[in-house]
């Protein structure tokens, strides 16, 4: 298999046939082979049947349907898990990523990219989400020097190699080129059409604002501190005990060499302030070395390689 498409979808009905015909159009055009594989988010209108019916009389086609609405990083990821293909393609259903600019991103992917990432250069959705997007982006390129202007834009193609490596849940779908970025791939971007949503309606709303920003500190935290939070905390707390040491041996200086009292000193309160919160920092990063310890065996691989010869899988 050449080519993977993974278009989750949730109350799409009218737009799956739509897109369906668009892609297949472009599809053929590149003579590659190919799949199409529609995951179904629990939809509760037709987007099930409207899919099915494309099944019978296309066996490209491939279905997968949730028993309930899981959101769009679970339809992505069961999509990503089932597809074969040795390039992968995401998009969304509702006709507002333009198929038509599947070759040009395949062909920019050639030229030596690990993910190409579609970038919605004229938006077309309501104003408060083109300012949100523009402002998380914007952080985006300032905390990852990633140099992408669209980075929760889910039309990308990317490589095989890359998937196993994303770790897509809750709302991090939208952070799948940071976390290939952090993982050494590299990714680029060509400039797509965004068109007008013309039928059903989107599912997010100004909601996401707030979440996605906590998305943000935590994928920061967890690629930059994951392996060693106690470099994290423990910084923060050697600061604190550092401050606290000077502030103490000061005051034992008063008490014993000057002889002068020194219970009514608040400089005293400080003191046993910064040394307790500099232990409890210390503490706290000790104890995430030992939950990262103890989960690590269970995650994803923490290196990626990109090709191996003569090596069994
Ligand atoms: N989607 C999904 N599950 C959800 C919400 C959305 O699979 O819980 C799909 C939806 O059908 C569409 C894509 O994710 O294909 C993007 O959704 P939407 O267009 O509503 O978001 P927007 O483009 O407005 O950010
Ligand atoms: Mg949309």
């Amino acid at each position: 298999m050449e080519l993977s498409i993974v278009i989750p979808a949730y109350n799409e009905e009218k737009n799956i046939f739509l897109l369906y015909s668009n892609l297949s159009r472009v599809l053929k055009s590149l003579n590659k082979s190919y799949e199409i594989i529609f995951v179904d988010d629990g939809s509760s209108d037709n987007t099930l049947s409207e899919i099915k019916k494309l099944r019978k009389n296309d066996n490209k086609v491939k279905i997968i349907s949730f028993s309930k609405n899981f959101e769009k990083a679970c339809a992505l990821a069961a999509g990503l898990k089932a597809s074969s293909g040795n390039l992968i393609i995401t998009i969304d259903a509702d006709m507002q990523d333009n198929p038509q600019d599947i070759p040009k991103m395949l062909n920019k992917l050639e030229e030596g990219y690990d993910m190409i990432v579609g970038w919605k250069y004229s938006r077309k959705d309501p104003l408060h989400k083109v300012i949100a997007s523009k402002v998380f982006n914007l952080l985006i390129r300032r905390l990852n020097k990633l140099k992408i202007h669209d980075c929760d834009s889910n039309f990308r193609v990317m490589k095989r190699y890359v998937v196993p490596h994303l770790e897509i849940y809750s709302g991090m779908y939208r952070y799948i080129p940071i976390i290939a970025h952090q993982k050494g791939f590299k990714i680029g971007e060509t400039k797509v059409k965004h068109l007008q949503r013309k039928y059903g309606k989107s599912k997010y709303g100004i909601s996401r604002l707030p979440t996605g920003l906590f998305d943000l500190i935590s994928i920061k935290f967890l690629m930059e501190y994951n392996k060693k939070p106690l470099h994290f905390f423990g910084g923060i707390g050697s600061f604190f005990l550092l401050s606290g040491f000077l502030s103490g041996s000061y005051l034992l200086y008063i008490k014993f060499v000057l002889n002068q009292e020194i219970g009514q000193r608040p400089l005293l309160i400080l003191t046993i302030l910064l040394i307790f919160l500099g232990t409890q920092f210390v503490s706290t990063g000790l104890i995430g070395e030992m939950i990262t310890n103890s989960t690590q065996k269970k995650k994803t691989s923490d290196y990626v390689i990109k090709e191996s010869l003569g090596i069994k899988r």
